[in-house]
This record gives structure tokens, sequence and C-alpha cells, in this order.
């Protein structure tokens, strides 16, 4: 039996596991279905974490936080959690491969995942034109005309980002204005090969066997254009992972706000005993590395004190 299970090992969970190991917890597995670090590790930089002051890629800045939270005794699994549910005072893990785990706590640090826009063509080509990750794929269109799609911060960022390998980024917004923080939005503005192509959506992405060969977008007053680029990166917003929450009953295992968050208090305590949420996955989330590691640490000591009392 776990004192404590975490799952998700982005800056919340492995902050989560820093915190009750180094309180005291002695059995903390941290559930990480793939390498620790979160969705930042897919960013080309990050210039907002306090006290790191040099710009720095998601990976370099992560690239420490696994072995310090390990060091007081947290267990990193490298599995994936299918369901959390309870039984009385206990916590049942169904993990992958059929086996259950059992905890007297669970922190559910299991953030988000980019979202699909939904666009003709975008499922049938994506990994072959379609991308989620300027990080990982930006380097195949070294010199090439490449189209990015939404108005956020993310795309926004990494819109910059490809514009320094690339020929050209065509930023496809279908508004005026953008969601992106002004400071960002000034550099997009600013910059010398990103074409803003407001106003309009992406009606279908189109190839041939091999991928992607162009993007036909479509403004408010109904003008088609087509696009002839070999990749799209899509930073269409993101979706909370609250999936392992849900019960074979169709219900939740805690409240959800309207959105799918897991609503959570000061605390981070949710409407279950000795069940937390801290991160991205947590209702009015401000989304930021920095906001995950305090929510984490947060629940952490929220962990400890209930397992100890
Ligand atoms: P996540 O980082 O999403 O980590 C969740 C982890 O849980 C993942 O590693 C996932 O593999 C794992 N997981 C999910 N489900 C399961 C399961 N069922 N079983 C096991 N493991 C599971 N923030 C900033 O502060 N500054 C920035 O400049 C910035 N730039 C960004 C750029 C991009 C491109 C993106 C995508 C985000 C950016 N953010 C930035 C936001 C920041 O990355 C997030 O706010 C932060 O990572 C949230 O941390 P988290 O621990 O809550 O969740
Ligand atoms: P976001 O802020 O939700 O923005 C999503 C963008 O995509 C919006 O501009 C939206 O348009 C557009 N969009 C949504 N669905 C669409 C569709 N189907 N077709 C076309 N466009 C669509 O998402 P995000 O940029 O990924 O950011 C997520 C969170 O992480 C935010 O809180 C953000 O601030 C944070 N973040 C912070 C940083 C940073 O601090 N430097 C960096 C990255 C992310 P509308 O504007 O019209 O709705």
């Amino acid at each position: 039996m776990l004192d404590l299970a975490i799952v998700g090992g982005g800056p919340a969970g492995l902050t989560a596991g820093l915190y009750a190991t180094r309180g005291g917890l002695k059995n903390v597995v941290m559930f990480e279905k793939g390498m620790p670090g979160g969705q930042i590790t897919s960013s080309s930089e990050i210039e907002n974490y306090p006290g790191v002051s040099e710009v720095k890629s998601g990976l370099d800045l992560m690239a420490n936080w696994p072995e310090q939270a390990m060091r007081f005794g947290l267990k990193h699994e490298m599995k994936e959690v299918l369901r959390v549910s309870k039984d009385k005072e206990i916590f049942k893990l169904a993990i992958g491969g059929g086996d259950v785990v059992e905890a007297k706590s669970v922190i559910v640090c299991t953030g988000a995942t980019p979202r699909r826009s939904g666009v003709k063509g975008e499922d049938k080509f994506f990994g072959r034109g379609v991308s989620t990750c300027a990080t990982c794929d930006g380097f195949f269109y070294r010199g090439k005309e490449v189209v990015v799609l939404g108005g956020g911060d993310t795309a926004l960022e990494e819109a910059l980002y490809l514009s320094h390998i690339c020929s050209k980024v065509y930023l496809v917004h279908r508004r005026e204005e953008f969601r992106a923080s002004p400071v960002t939005v000034e550099k997009v503005k600013k910059s010398e090969n990103i074409e803003l192509v407001l106003n309009s959506v992406v009606e279908e992405i189109y190839g041939d066997n091999m991928g992607v060969t162009g993007v036909i977008t479509k403004n408010k007053d109904g003008q088609i254009r087509d696009i002839s680029v070999p990749g799209i990166f899509v930073f269409v917003g993101m979706n909370v992972n609250n999936s392992i929450l849900l019960q074979e009953d169709g219900t939740y295992l805690c409240d959800l706000d309207a959105n799918g968050n897991v609503i959570v208090d000061l605390k981070m305590h949710t409407s279950l005993k000795g069940l937390f949420a801290a991160g991205d996955i947590r209702c009015e989330a401000s989304k930021q590395v920095v906001c995950a590691a305090g929510d984490g640490a947060t629940a952490g000591i929220q962990a400890l004190e209930y397992v100890n009392h």
C-alpha cells in the first residue's frame, strides 16, 4: 500500500513528490507515462520562470527536476494510470497492463494535451506535415514555409520560434485580436517573415502520399486562399487530462467544473477526502510552470498531513 500515489510527472507532480518525500512520506510513487518534465518540455523557450533569468528551452528548464525530487525517496514508475477509484478509505489505481495499485492518498497532476482543431485533413496528415510541437518538428521545415494556426500564447511564441528556422510563417487566426500577451504580439508584428492571416479559418489541409502540400484558408468575407506549404502547426488550446477520474458508472470521482477542470480549494483538496489535484488540471489554473509547481508543493504538504493524521 502506497502512502501517496502521484499521477503525472510534470512541474506539479514532480514538486508534489519533492515536498511529500522531503516532508517524511516514505512510500511515494509518481506514475508518469513518459519521461518526467511535462508539456513544457515541448516548448522552445521559457523566459518567465522566476530566478532563471536566461532564456532556456523547456527541456533544459526541467532537466534537473526529477533528480532533485528523487533525492528524498520519490520513485518514478513509467506507467500510464487508466483509472483512479476509491473503495472505503483506500484508493485503487488501475495501471496499464491490468495491475491495480492501492494508495492512502492520491494527487492528480495529469495536466493537459494539445487540442485538435477539427479541420478537414488534420487527422489524415497528423505526423505527416501536421504537428503540435515546433521544438520537435520545426527542424524538418528548415528554409521552408509553414502555417501556424491559433492566436494564443503558444501559437505566437511557436510562430516566433519557427520564424528563425523557416523562410516564412503564415499565422492564421480566426479573429483580428490575439489572445496572447501584448509583449508577444508585439514581437510577432515586428517579425519580418511572419505574415498575419487574420479573420481567417483553415478550411482544409491537403496533400499527397508523402504528406501535406498545402492549406486552404477562408476569411470572413468568404475569400479563399490556397497557401502551398509542406507543414502546418496547430496551436488551438489544450484539453485537460481528466479521463482517469471517470468511473465505470459514468460519474467522476470528484467534482469538475463545466470545462472538465477539477474543482479544488486553496489547499488543492478536491471534493473527495484524500484526493488532491494540482497544476493545469485544476480549476482556475493560471497554466504556468511556476503556478503548477506551487500547486504541487501545496498538494504535497496537504497529502503529508492527510496521511499522517
Ligand atoms: P503537465 O506539464 O501537462 O504534465 C502532466 C504530465 O502527466 C505529463 O507529463 C503527462 O505525460 C502525464 N500524464 C497525463 N496523464 C497520465 C496518466 N494517465 N498516467 C501517467 N501519466 C500521465 N508556462 C510557463 O510558465 N511559461 C511558458 O513560457 C510556457 N510556455 C509553454 C509553451 C508550450 C508550447 C506549452 C504547451 C505550454 C507552455 N506553458 C508555459 C505552460 C506550462 O507548460 C504548463 O502550465 C505546465 O507544464 C503545467 O504543468 P502540470 O504539471 O500541471 O502538467
Ligand atoms: P489558448 O490561450 O486557449 O489559445 C487558443 C487559440 O486558438 C485562441 O486564439 C483561439 O482563438 C484559437 N482556437 C481555438 N480553437 C480553434 C479552432 N478550432 N480553430 C482555429 N483557432 C482556434 O491556448 P494556448 O495558446 O495553448 O495557451 C494555453 C494556456 O497556456 C494559456 O493560459 C496560456 O496563457 C498559457 N501559456 C503561457 C505561455 C507563457 O506564459 N509564455 C506560453 C504558452 C502558453 P480565439 O482567440 O478566437 O478563442
